[in-house]
């Protein structure tokens, strides 16, 4: 039995930076993680031949508030990067996002005026755009990606919608900073939890009982695995990811992500070409190039849940996860997959540093012992 006064279960970005504040500030905290490396989905690897890979899928740095990004330059330097994404639509290869010269395309359209907010993902793209160009870029692609009819998907996934300017050629140009890593996530992560005890392989699930909490469990994992799904499974989406090296190859497709909007059941949704990650000078001297092929599923194992699923049922399953963690002392639920919503890299980050803040002034908190 290990006794200690803070336990973070999941050594992913929100984990990490909770445990980074608490270390800190001189506290006695202990990082669990049940995968083979730390990091959580922001993890990555690197070939022989130099090319660094996402393990989770494209992970591409932004954030614009100043605590944010003095936070993660403590741990890495940063290199400027901003990604250029583009659709391929046939024999096409088109910017994405679209921008205000493709609404131009169609003089008649005007966003309709409604008093009434979008009821669901469709009808508020149908807001931001017209017909065919919805139907064009995104029905395809979020059918396949949900694997659901876009009408039943929440309105508010088309927040993630942007509609660039037209001198706008990257996939999130509003955002002050942009970049990546100089030595990748994994050695970014590592350094954001140096000097903190860290424990891989261990599942909290089938090890809590070892542990003895005097002040908070920070559960970093999915909420309803951590409830042993005692009010029903929610629904998460993940990608199956298929990699292939090409030898002898300069590039296999003009940037690093490459949207198939159209592309059939069989085919990758999204293909990323690594080596476009790669500073100009370090491409040249990689003569291979590796392409990894995505493609959507419903996970049915928690390590492969990625995208919180945006319906309405499932957003009331959650509520109930949430209510009976918030009534449980001792106890933060928190992250991706502990508050079942999709958080960017600096938003986890931000989150965790007020939920860091939040611990910091409770008065001695003391322990109910590990909860159900
Ligand atoms: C495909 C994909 C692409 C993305 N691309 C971007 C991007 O380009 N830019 C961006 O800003 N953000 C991106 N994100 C978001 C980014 O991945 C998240 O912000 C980040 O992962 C959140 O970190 P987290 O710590 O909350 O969760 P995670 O990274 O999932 O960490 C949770 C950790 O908890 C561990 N864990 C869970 N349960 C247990 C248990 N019972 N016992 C022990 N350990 C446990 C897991 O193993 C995991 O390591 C992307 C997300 C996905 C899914």
């Amino acid at each position: 039995m290990a006794t200690i006064d803070y336990l973070v279960v999941g050594a992913g970005l929100t984990g990490s930076t909770i445990a980074r504040r608490l270390a800190d500030a001189g506290r006695d905290v202990l990082v669990l993680d049940r995968r083979s490396h730390g990091g959580g989905n922001v993890h990555d690897t690197t070939t022989p031949s130099g090319l660094r890979i996402h393990t989770y899928g494209p992970h591409y740095f932004r954030c614009s508030s100043p605590r944010i990004w003095d936070f993660v330059r403590r741990f890495a330097a940063f290199r400027a990067f901003s990604p250029q994404i583009q659709c391929r639509i046939g024999d096409r290869f088109e910017p994405w996002p679209i921008n205000r010269d493709h609404l131009g395309q169609f003089p008649d359209w005007k966003p309709p005026t409604s008093s009434v907010p979008p009821i669901h993902f469709e009808d508020a793209c149908l807001r931001k755009m017209p017909r065919p160009l919805y139907e064009r870029y995104i029905l395809g692609y979020t059918r396949r990606q949900w694997g659901a009819a876009p009408d039943s998907l929440e309105a508010s996934l088309a927040r993630r919608i942007r509609i660039n300017e037209p001198h706008q050629a990257t996939l999130t140009p509003q955002h002050r900073h942009q970049g990546l890593p100089e030595q990748g996530y994994a050695a970014f992560m590592q350094a954001m939890l140096a000097g903190i005890d860290l424990r891989l392989h261990t599942d909290f699930q089938t090890s809590r009982h070892h542990y003895r909490i005097r002040k908070k469990l920070i559960f970093t994992g999915p909420i309803d695995e951590f409830f042993g799904f005692e009010h029903g499974p929610l629904q998460y989406r993940g990608q199956r990811r298929v990699h292939h090296t090409l030898p002898d190859t300069t590039f296999a497709q003009p940037c690093v992500q490459v949207n198939h909007p159209g592309a059939g059941e069989h085919h990758p949704i999204r293909t990323i070409e690594w080596k476009h990650l790669l500073p100009p000078d370090e491409q040249t001297a990689v003569t291979e190039s590796v392409i990894t092929g995505e493609y959507p599923f419903s996970p049915t194992q928690p390590d492969q849940f990625e995208y919180p699923f945006p319906s309405a049922e499932n957003r009331r399953l959650y509520r109930k996860y949430r209510d009976r963690a918030t009534s449980t002392p001792g106890l933060m639920i928190c992250g991706r997959l502990g508050e079942y919503r999709y958080l960017d890299m600096d938003q986890a980050i931000g989150r965790a540093l007020r939920l860091a803040d939040l611990l910091l002034k409770e008065p001695g908190t003391s322990s109910s012992g590990p909860p159900p």
